[in-house]
């Protein structure tokens, strides 16, 4: 026999078939197939062949030969069009050691802070550029693109205004998806917009002082862009005395870069600020991702959507990162909730921060600087050409007043290779940015029909900002923590971004059996495309035939997922599971309304739901009712019927999550929808827990109408210490006319042929495209078959956890056939009842094995939920097994009195080397047993840099921005 070469599946997939055989044995099954046709119900198999569709697996070599071709199907013009995304030099060092480090990339959500030190340190830079740019008190790290930030802060004016109005004021000179998303998600929560020329009101720009002051309506906000779409820069101050003067807040987008050098929204009195990080170093990526941002005005710090880092101290007084106001999010308060961000931008917030840690407060006012000079020398060319400009106060955008030849002059400027925007027949819009060079200058004048004498146009002399009022150019300082200063030659910063990876647990080290999350191998094959420029310096408003490339392979990945998952269609738009069920939701309320229905607003959801399920109802206009769950974890079918009767003509929706967040197959699914749909309602299947069904069984099979896949678990993107993700939403044919339309789409239609109408769920038309590649690469690699051997392999691996350790935790769920979905949940409950260990003593002991914890008490509490998935091998579950095993026999230890309750190894867990390295050691248990507890460890050993982390007094002392560097002394 010739020796065959392992095909991607082999690599994807830690188990062999030898070691799938020891694992059956201990579940006692014969077959891989059998074990799983045994746990899922056999009323929802579907017949492999659905998967058809999906071409045979293809190698490495061929995936990336054809995405090469893809990519080589988009044009890489020169993108000028603005609008809040702009061409950027991501500095090699953080390109290599960030965005293509498995350090970084591969690194859960930072709820474990002890082995997270290094990415809370990062986020923690984030937030410190934001506060000193923005000039305001706290900020979060990180919202998911601007557009959505503007949304959150909306909310949050409208939760802390006194006011009673229902209307908010929106800048006319907003960016048009702005002003789409927000009207898409005002209309869903009974906020009235009203769109208000600023600029038309008193004081706001010299050309208009002479005009009548109009008062401004009665609003419990305002929301101003600066400077403007267009441009603009001008004074918000008078706007903002008006609306405070009211009783409203006012929400500023402001771009960071222009706020290096003209007045920050703090000081002009904007209660919040919002926008996009995406020009400090992150490859626009055909729109995302990109870290969003908000900062708040001191006060509102509790009304902070997101995740908010802080400065506490762990058991031996250091001072250590954690997030802030409860591990979770503070704000996912089910149907109390206010926002429903979960998985955010971390990555590419650790890019921007890394990016203004690089080049410090003068390197981003030199860049700043740099950007308006050679805008300013492109508007004295144009105007010495005798074009007139719409304003002339501006930073890096210029709109050109071309009277019914716009479109000739962006065609000139495409054919030398440049995207303008066409603002309408008669201006065309141009925007500078860092990688502007004086050629680019010269070739988009002649577009404009400047002569072309092949002098490139020359910025000297040219004054930076030289119309805008002085009063308007910043004074103050930013970015004064040394930790700006510091890194500033390579050398320092290659070895500080290696410093703080060295900190954190991530795939790189060991596994991170975390439940509900899917930490599957991330390859390095389908990380390859994200940073090749035909995809990664794309403008998501870029013209059609420019993105030929990436249009098709949004297709194909749009054709696959509805085949997988038994849908008509899908949207890729949502950038994260969050924003994927809000667009399921929206869809199902905007159906209801089509329908006259329009009192169908009741959303059933079951106790044992994510979070954001939730959440996301309430942001959708609906009204949430919980329905229990029985003793078993399955939905309770009697409370459902009693539910669905109570709410029969409100009836709008059921959120359920399959398989359950409980980690098992519930038998009665098809009982369930059917309830539903009997009622006049639809059906939302969370589609999270993909990674136990792909293959086998389908949600719109199971009578789902609407579902979100999470690409960022099931799909191979990786999690990037919290995000970036992709959200996409799948939908039967009578949902389509309401998933996420745009009004910068390059296409019409989707999957299946059917074209979408509904508002904007996110501000780019295919959300974080950039790392769509990433799955594309994923499915073209694994083929339809493998995605199915994937799913089995998974679900054997939690069975086989979950048959190991079952003797010393219980397994708090199975299914009818006793086994449990591709996750176990192990009850923790009785161990603490017998020993009063608790199950952070145990999840922090973990890191002294070498592991990440497993999901803590979620979607139950004292219990531990464990998805190994299929990409570990059984070396890897094995010393997961054991190290459960050794540490129950610690936890007995502490309990038959052989080590104080208050002095064991578990509850001082994590141990770090200066712990043990002390002259008198002074526990009861041996500095080998704190640290060594295998001896494999001696040479493999992690070292937490931490003790534990005291949270409660991190929540009292809030500080969310960089400490003194003397705290870390
Ligand atoms: C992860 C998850 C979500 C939310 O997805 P995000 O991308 O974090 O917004 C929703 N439901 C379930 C069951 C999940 O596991």
């Amino acid at each position: 026999m010739p020796p065959t070469v392992a095909g991607f599946t082999a690599r994807h997939i830690g188990t062999d078939a030898a070691a799938q055989a020891t694992m059956l044995a201990a579940v006692g099954y014969a077959s891989v197939d059998e074990l799983v046709k045994a746990a899922v119900p056999a009323s929802i198999h579907v017949d492999p062949r659905a998967t058809s569709d999906i071409p045979a697996a293809a190698t490495e070599a061929e995936a990336l030969a054809e995405l090469r071709e893809l990519a080589s199907q988009n044009r890489t013009a020169r993108p000028m069009i603005g609008l809040g995304y702009y061409d950027t030099f991501t500095p090699s060092v953080i390109a290599r050691n960030v965005l293509e480090n498995p350090s970084w990339y591969t690194a859960y959500t930072p709820y474990q802070p002890e082995i997270s030190q290094g990415r809370l340190e990062a986020l923690i830079n984030f937030q410190t550029m934001v506060t000193d740019l923005t000039g305001l008190a706290t900020a979060n790290a990180s919202m998911l693109d601007e557009s959505t930030a503007v949304v959150e802060g909306m909310l949050v004016a409208r939760r802390a205004s006194k006011s009673t109005s229902d209307v908010f004021l929106v800048d006319a000179d907003a960016l048009p998806q702005t002003r789409a998303l927000l009207e898409h998600r005002a209309a869903a929560l009974g906020i009235e917009l009203q769109v208000v020329d600023f600029a038309r009101q008193p004081g706001v720009e010299p050309a208009h002082r002479d005009e009548t002051p109009a008062t401004l309506p009665d609003a419990f906000g305002a929301f101003v862009q600066y400077p403007g779409a267009s441009g603009r820069v001008w004074d918000p101050s008078d706007v903002v005395a008006a609306v405070h003067s009211a009783g409203g807040l006012v929400v500023a987008a402001a771009d960071l870069l222009a706020l290096t050098l003209l007045r920050s929204p703090g000081s002009f009195g904007a209660d919040v600020a919002v926008g996009t990080t995406q020009r400090f170093g992150v490859p626009l990526g055909f729109g995302g991702p990109h870290a969003g941002y908000m900062a708040v005005r001191a006060g509102l710090e509790r009304q902070l959507p997101g995740r908010l880092v802080g400065v506490s101290q762990d058991a031996v007084g250091h001072s250590a990162y954690r997030l802030s106001l409860q591990t979770r999010e503070q704000h996912i308060r089910r149907e109390k909730a206010t926002s429903n961000i979960c998985t955010a931008q971390v990555l590419l917030a650790v890019m921007a921060a890394m990016y203004a840690v690089y080049h410090g407060p003068d390197g981003l006012r030199a860049i700043a600087e740099d950007v308006a000079t050679k805008t300013e020398t492109l508007a004295a060319q144009l105007r010495g050409y005798g074009l007139t400009l719409v304003s002339d106060a501006f930073f890096d955008t210029l709109r050109v007043v071309v009277p019914g030849t716009a479109d000739r002059v962006i065609e000139r400027a495409r054919a030398l290779g440049y995207q303008l925007l066409r603002v309408d027949d008669a201006t065309v819009g141009v925007s500078v940015d860092e990688t502007t060079t004086a050629a680019d200058l010269a070739a988009v004048a002649t577009a404009f029909g400047l002569p072309d004498d092949g002098a490139p146009v020359d910025p000297e002399g040219a004054v930076p900002l030289a119309s805008v009022p002085a009063d308007l150019h910043r004074q103050d300082e930013y970015l004064q923590h040394p930790v700006f200063r510091m890194h500033r030659s390579e050398t320092a910063m290659m070895r500080y971004l290696k410093a703080l990876a060295d900190r954190d647990y991530a795939l790189d080290r060991g596994m991170i059996p975390l439940g509900s999350c899917t930490m599957k191998l991330n390859a390095a094959t389908e990380m390859a495309a994200v940073s090749w420029p035909e995809f990664s310096r794309v403008h998501p408003f870029a013209p059609a035939d420019d993105v030929i490339g990436y249009l098709a392979m949004i297709e194909q990945l749009e054709t696959w997922l509805a085949e997988v998952t038994g849908y008509d269609t899908v949207s890729l738009q949502p950038n994260a599971g969050s924003q994927g069920e809000l667009a399921g939701l929206l869809a199902i309320r905007g159906y209801h309304r089509a329908n006259g229905d329009l009192e169908r607003t009741v959303c059933l959801i079951p106790s044992s739901a994510h979070g954001t399920n939730a959440a996301s109802a309430v942001l959708a206009g609906m009204k949430v009712v919980v329905v229990a769950c029985d003793e078993a974890g399955n939905v309770d079918l009697d409370d459902l019927r009693a539910k669905i009767a109570a709410h029969a003509d409100t009836l709008a929706a059921l959120m359920i999550t399959y398989p359950s967040t409980h980690g098992v197959y519930e038998h009665d699914v098809l009982e369930i929808t059917q309830a539903v749909h009997d009622a006049g309602g639809q059906v939302y299947v969370d589609g999270a827990n993909l990674n136990a069904l792909l293959g086998y069984a389908r949600f719109g099979d199971l009578g789902g109408d609407v579902s979100h896949l999470n690409l960022h678990k099931t799909f191979a993107i990786p999690h990037g210490g919290g995000g970036p993700g992709v959200g996409p939403v799948a939908a039967k044919a009578h949902l389509a006319p309401h998933l996420p339309s745009h009004p910068f789409a390059q296409r019409d239609d989707h999957a299946g042929g059917y074209t979408f109408e509904g508002g904007a769920i996110s501000a780019a038309p295919y959300g974080s495209a950039g790392i769509l590649p990433i799955s594309w690469a994923y499915v073209r690699m694994m083929g339809g078959d493998g995605l199915r051997d994937a799913t089995a392999a998974a679900v054997l691996s939690a069975n086989y956890v979950a048959a190991r350790l079952r003797r010393h935790f219980p397994v708090l769920y199975t299914g009818e056939s006793g086994l449990v979905a591709h996750e176990c949940i192990l009850d923790l409950r009785p161990l603490r009842e017998e020993t009063g260990v608790t199950v952070d003593d145990v999840a922090k002991r973990l890191i002294d094995y070498g592991f990440h914890a497993p999901t803590m008490s979620f979607p139950v509490a004292g219990t531990l939920m464990v998805e190994p998935t299929e990409s570990e091998d059984l070396a890897e579950l094995d010393r997961f097994v054991e190290a459960m095993i050794a540490i129950k026999a610690e936890a007995i230890a502490v309990g038959a009195g052989e080590w104080p309750a208050d002095d064991n190894p578990l509850v001082n867990a994590p141990h770090t080397a200066e712990a043990v390295v002390v002259e008198e050691w002074e526990h009861p248990y041996s500095r080998e047993t704190a640290v060594y507890p295998v001896r494999a460890l001696i040479r493999t050993k992690y070292w937490p840099p931490v003790r534990r982390i005291d949270q409660a007094y991190g929540d009292r002392n809030l500080v969310c921005a960089c400490p003194p560097i003397e705290a870390f002394a």
